[in-house]
């Protein structure tokens, strides 16, 4: 069996999820890997495979054997194509920071990205981790194989031609159908954004959204953030660039470190003691910020460093309803009393097939709720759950929400088929924990 950890409790980033596990693994190689899922149902124990720990949700909890999977972290195939894509295959623990290092020696970039990159490509690509941009889908639409080690401890390579139904939930299905040892990804050259972060009244970015030159489609990647309490907003309008100006280090760690991260917890603390202040703070940093334009590789301007910690929920809705969701949260945040130091965030993402896509069939908007860890969030967070539930919203499947498979079954067209798949590649459920089991159902 692979390489044993001494310490077994883990506990995931946001505090919401810990686990004992009963054996903690770190397969060295592939066959090592495949031996420890192989012996650990043979002995009737569950296993999950854990990457950074970044889901709020409990997806990566297990009180069976725990496998970590940094050592399967290697580049394995580049396959340059003619019109300068590639595919590239990597080993299922890199982190994607590690990974946009690889490519970019290679030339080659990811061709959108989430806000951090501290995540494995497992763990991302497994629970539906996405960026933002109209004419772009998450992580798991940019993976066109993905090789798998079954309950049965069998390595298969699955893609759009081998075992195309297991590759479905192999690229994003929580880990329900087996681990994950190696992903080949989809990229392209890489390639520079050019980012213009600004901050804008709420009423002008929705009256802005929509048209050919409106902030969705007029860009290739289009966010704002917006401060409960408030009407004001930060937008981020990222576009690919030849060059321009770089950032400058100074006013860089002034802004992401020092005002996004070091301020940002002294006004969290303070919101923490004193909560009715909180909206006249979130008044002085939506006022505080001022817009900055760059030049840099686009990892760099896709991921930012986040040292508050924090709560997340994140439900998927059809675009078409983002302005009434959020007339919607507004008012809730306005009349409930419920104080609310964190930014809303809001980000788009073009229709997919993926069956467990939170974009499934539809052009989707991101409606992401944050609350500073020492704070509560239920209230606040299942106040929201129930204004997008109106609008069929997805939860994101990292991040914290409270929906069943009965539900979940209504919201995802082919929620019958990644049953029945999850069933037949997992029969005992070697692969389970009470979170599969709440969402994906529970075996007969
Ligand atoms: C600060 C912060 C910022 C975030 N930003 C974004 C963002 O911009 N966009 C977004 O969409 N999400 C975002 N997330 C959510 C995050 O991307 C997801 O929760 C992601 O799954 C975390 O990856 P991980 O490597 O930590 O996986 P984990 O949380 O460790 O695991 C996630 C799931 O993947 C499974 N898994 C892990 N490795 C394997 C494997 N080898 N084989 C099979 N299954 C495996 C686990 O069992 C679990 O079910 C953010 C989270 C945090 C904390």
């Amino acid at each position: 069996m692979g390489e044993l950890s001494s310490t077994s409790r883990w506990e995931n980033w946001a505090r919401t999820a810990a686990a004992t596990p009963a054996r903690v693994v770190h397969p060295r190689d592939l066959q090592e890997l495949a031996d420890t899922v192989a012996k650990s149902a043979a002995d009737g124990l569950r296993v999950r495979a854990v990457g950074a720990g970044h889901s709020f949700t409990p997806a990566a909890v297990t009180d069976g054997v725990h496998l970590h999977l940094d050592q399967l972290d290697a580049l394995e195939r580049v396959e340059r194509r003619a019109d300068g894509t590639a595919l590239v295959t990597v080993g299922a623990g890199i982190r994607l920071s590690a990974l946009n290092g690889v490519l970019d020696a290679l030339g080659l970039a990811m061709r959108n990205l989430g806000d951090i990159d501290q995540q494995s490509i497992a763990g991302a690509i497994s629970t539906g981790t996405h960026g933002t941009g109209v004419r772009l889908g998450g992580l798991a639409t940019q993976v066109v194989g993905a090789r798998l080690v079954t309950a049965a401890g069998e390595v298969l390579e699955t893609s759009p031609e081998q075992h195309p139904e297991l590759f479905e939930l192999a690229r994003l299905g929580l880990g329900s159908v087996g681990v994950l040892a190696a992903v080949t990804l989809e990229v392209v050259p890489a390639f520079r954004l050019e980012a213009v972060e600004e901050p804008w009244a709420l009423d002008d970015v929705l009256a802005g959204l929509d048209g050919p030159d409106g902030l969705v489609e007029g860009n290739d990647h289009f966010e704002f953030y917006w401060f409960p309490h408030t009407r004001r907003t930060l937008t981020k309008r990222n576009n690919r660039a030849v060059d321009g100006p770089g950032l400058n280090p100074v006013r860089g760690w002034i802004d992401d470190e020092l005002l996004s991260n070091a301020l940002f917890e002294v006004t969290n603390r303070l919101t923490t003691l004193v909560p009715r202040i909180t909206p006249q703070l979130n008044q002085v940093a939506a006022r505080s910020l001022s817009p900055r334009r760059y030049v840099a590789r686009s990892s760099q301007v896709f991921a930012s460093p986040r040292r508050v910690r924090f709560r997340e929920m994140e439900y998927a809705v059809p675009r078409a309803a983002l302005v009434e969701v959020l007339d919607r949260v507004d008012h809730w945040v306005r009349s409930s009393g419920e104080h609310v130091p964190f930014p809303v965030e809001v980000r788009f993402a073009a229709a997919d097939d993926l069956w467990l896509s939170t974009a499934h069939g539809r052009e989707t908007a991101y409606v992401a709720v944050h609350q500073y860890w020492r704070l509560p969030y239920l209230r606040y967070f299942t106040a929201v759950e129930e204004i997008v539930a109106a609008h069929a919203g997805r939860p994101h499947w990292g991040k914290l929400h409270w929906l069943e498979a009965e539900r979940l079954g209504e919201l995802y067209p082919r929620f019958a088929d990644a049953q029945r798949v999850r069933a037949g590649a997992d029969p005992d459920g070697v692969f389970d924990n009470p979170y599969l089991e709440r969402v994906l159902g529970r075996r007969p």
